[in-house]
């Protein structure tokens, strides 16, 4: 292929993943890596069109122009990739100033040392910028989630290839001089393998967004959006993971329902009722250990499942967790300090997935019988040594 016709499909290619992906960047929300990458490749499409118009091999003064913008649209790749990879706002002057020095110190070596020190330092500025991008997509593949990682090698392959033919380039321009840039066997295969890397680049990208915003609907699908606990899906998931992976372990459901509840929306309105479930959720959310879960079964019920303990044990955490929850203040920003109780049902340890609703029922039940003891309190199941057998009950 020569390097001509290559450029030319390579500015295609590039418009069009440009486009591509900023119409689905302003379709999607939180997702900003994404217009980094629009406007990186829209960039990239822009310095070859100028590079086309100029020619190839030409030494107009305008080149230097699209060497610097080639600089920035790499700069502006690495950053998208960045905030994709840390899900954070980063500060962009870093790459601006980048694009910036590479400028003036292009423009001057072009001065000084003509065509020749141009390419070289155009070729290892690009090739290293691009092995940035190979590096971060090393990281990707390592730290990000599974689900999201095949992508990652993908660009890591991809970023790596062009990393590296594009160093070799510079190695070249610096060896053999400028002619062999664009003419030649190295020339040709160098736009080969560079075409087909920016054709593999638009797709990966749109994969990593793809993995990602299916993970968080996935996510959404089974957590309660208000406190981040499990909904009834999620615990039906966890419940199913838990006998699947560990079928030696018991679980228990410890049920807990936060007492009168309705006279804080009441009192202090509905958004301080709110607060007040997060603060709930968070604090039993933080004290269950790795394997045990927490699920939102609505309202301001929430269940929370221990694996491996005894009865004893559920009720000690039970009862802990009470006293955790009595003794938390939570402050409303109009000042006054909002307290709550919780009465918590306990059902006895079970070995067997089928087994999980009669233990809720058994679970629902305690509750139900520490509304009627007084509320701020915990009970076992009535087979249960540890119940008290109460003169109230049976109502
Ligand atoms: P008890 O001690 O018997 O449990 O009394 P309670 O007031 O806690 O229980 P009740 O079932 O009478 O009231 C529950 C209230 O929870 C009523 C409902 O408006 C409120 N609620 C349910 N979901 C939410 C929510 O997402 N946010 C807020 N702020 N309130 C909610
Ligand atoms: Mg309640
Ligand atoms: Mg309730």
């Amino acid at each position: 292929m020569d390097p001509r016709t290559a450029v030319v499909l390579m500015t295609l290619n590039l418009a069009v993943t440009s486009a591509l992906i900023a119409l689905i960047a302003r379709r999607t929300q939180g997702q900003q890596a994404l217009l980094f990458c629009a406007a990186s490749t829209g960039l990239f499409a822009a310095a070859f069109v100028l590079r086309l118009t100029l020619g190839m091999a030409s030494d107009h003064p305008m080149v230097l122009l699209a060497d610097g913008v080639m600089v920035l649209a790499a700069g502006l790749f690495l950053h998208g990739q960045r905030r994709y990879l840390l899900q954070a706002a980063l500060p962009l002057k870093p790459w601006l100033l980048v694009a910036a020095a590479f400028a003036l110190v292009q423009v001057t070596l072009t001065h000084l040392y003509g065509q020749q020190a141009r390419h070289i330092m155009l070729n290892s500025t690009l090739g290293l910028l691009y092995a940035g991008m190979a590096w971060l997509a090393w990281r990707g593949s390592r730290t990000l989630p599974a689900a999201e990682r095949a992508a990652q090698r993908l660009m890591l392959g991809v970023a790596g290839l062009l990393g590296a033919a594009t160093l070799l380039r510079a190695g070249d321009a610096a060896w053999r001089g400028v002619d062999t840039l664009f003419a030649g066997p190295t020339a040709q295969g160098y736009y080969a393998l560079s075409s087909i890397c920016i054709l593999l680049m638009g797709p990966s990208v749109l994969w990593w967004m793809f993995v990602r915003l299916n993970s968080q609907l996935q996510q959404l699908a089974i957590h309660d959006p208000l406190t981040g606990a499990l909904n009834r899906n999620g615990l039906q998931q966890a419940v199913r993971r838990h006998f699947a992976a560990r079928t030696q372990q018991p679980l228990v459901w410890l049920l807990a329902d936060i007492d009168h509840f309705k006279a804080v929306n009441d009192r202090h309105g509905h958004a301080a009722g709110d607060r007040l479930l997060q603060a709930v959720a968070r604090l039993l959310m933080a004290q269950v250990r790795g394997a045990d879960f927490v699920a939102r079964l609505g309202g301001e019920e929430f269940l929370l499942a221990a694996g491996g303990l005894t009865s004893e044990q559920a009720l000690a955490l039970a009862e802990r967790l009470r006293g955790e929850v009595a003794a938390m203040q939570l402050p409303l920003p109009d000042g006054p300090l909002l307290r709550c109780t919780v009465s918590v049902g306990v059902s006895a340890p079970f070995l067997q997935v089928e087994q999980w609703e009669t233990h809720l029922k058994t679970a629902d039940e305690a509750l139900y019988r520490a509304k009627r003891h007084g509320r701020n309190r915990v009970e076992a199941p009535v087979s249960a040594e540890s119940s008290p057998p109460s003169p109230q009950e049976g109502g």
